[in-house]
């Protein structure tokens, strides 16, 4: 019997629970979870006085295997995918059409509006699973991955895909220096896939460990004009100072975002420096892929912390107002 971890009311610790084997039907597909990464959409949901459903099983992102196939996919048992957080789209509307599902209006998130992945078992829509390809050059995978491979492939499926979408909203087309705000579960890996393409990394963060954790990346001190900026945290202060550091014409992604955040910014200093914002959450499949190539080939190692999923409760409890400068990953 599957076993999960549920939110059952608001604002309550979560719990580990028993639940039916769900049969995949027409166009779903079961996957058998190796991984599960906890991240800050997880930690907002224990915050909601009234989040999207209930009973609800968190987790947005996850590796694991095809254990059983409805009609009409492609997936064959056996197969190892990674778990994304976009769970369904409508597939004919403009963005479906041209493979940007996150910008459907009718998308569903994982682990928000259906059950995620933090479990033994998730059944999944077939679209919204990648097959785990290796890239070209690359020996493939073991049969059984090792803890700590399987907890970096987890984060590919949305941390890291977010990682590098920002950066590469970014559009920078030389060596730049580029400053990157929040160094928690998606800004210390922006911070690697800045450096592993070649830039320049300034980090800010009001958390000394964390300043500490970007040092051991590579980062450099906060200081100096920057080309460009990675906002990782929902805070106005944060952006604020984003727009200060920024040279004119300089360009600013946020991709930290949470249920109540608000910023508020000088239009004089957007407009009249020139500067470009882009907001948003995960990015183009190619994205993905070029994260998944990161890790592979060891340019980008995600900074983890793993446990079983029995554990997951107490610690996801304990760290609620906390954060954690990296991913909980749950290992099945
Ligand atoms: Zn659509």
């Amino acid at each position: 019997m599957p076993r999960v971890v549920q939110l059952e009311k608001p604002r309550e610790p979560v719990e580990v629970v028993d639940v039916p084997l769900p049969l995949p039907r027409v166009g779903e597909v079961r996957v058998r979870v190796e991984a599960c990464a906890i991240g800050q959409l997880d930690w907002n949901l224990l915050t909601l006085d009234a989040p999207p459903r209930l009973p609800l099983v968190p987790g947005h992102e996850a590796v694991g295997v095809v254990d059983a196939v409805g009609a009409n996919t492609s997936f064959t048992v056996g197969e190892r995918v990674l778990v994304t957080p976009l769970a369904s789209s409508c597939t004919e509307c403009a963005a479906c059409r041209s493979r940007d599902v996150r910008h459907c209006p009718h998308v569903q998130w994982r682990g928000m509006h259906v059950d995620g992945a933090l479990g033994t078992q998730v059944l999944a829509h077939a679209s919204s699973l990648i097959p785990l390809e290796v890239p070209m050059g690359l020996p493939p995978l073991p049969e059984v991955l090792t803890p700590d491979l399987a907890a970096a492939l987890a984060v590919c499926g949305g941390s890291l895909w977010t990682a590098v979408g920002a950066v590469r909203s970014l559009r920078l087309l030389q060596p730049s220096r580029v400053a990157v705000f929040g160094v928690g579960g998606v800004g210390h890996l922006v911070i690697q896939v800045a450096r592993a393409l070649g830039h320049t990394v300034l980090a800010y963060d009001v958390d000394p460990q964390r300043l500490e954790l970007a040092k051991s990346l590579g980062a450099l001190p906060s200081g100096g004009a920057v080309d460009a900026a990675v906002v990782c945290t929902p805070s106005t202060q944060a952006l604020q100072q984003a727009v200060r550091v920024l040279r004119g014409g300089g360009r600013l992604a946020l991709s930290g975002s949470s249920p109540t955040g608000r910023i508020d910014l000088a239009v004089a200093d957007l407009v009249w420096r020139g500067i470009t914002l882009t907001c948003g959450l995960l990015g183009t499949r190619e994205d993905l892929e070029e994260g998944l190539a990161l890790v592979l080939t060891g340019k980008v190692t995600p900074k983890v912390e793993t446990l079983a999923l029995d554990d997951v409760p107490a610690r996801l409890w304990e760290l609620r107002d906390l954060g954690f400068a990296g991913r909980l990953v749950a290992l099945l």
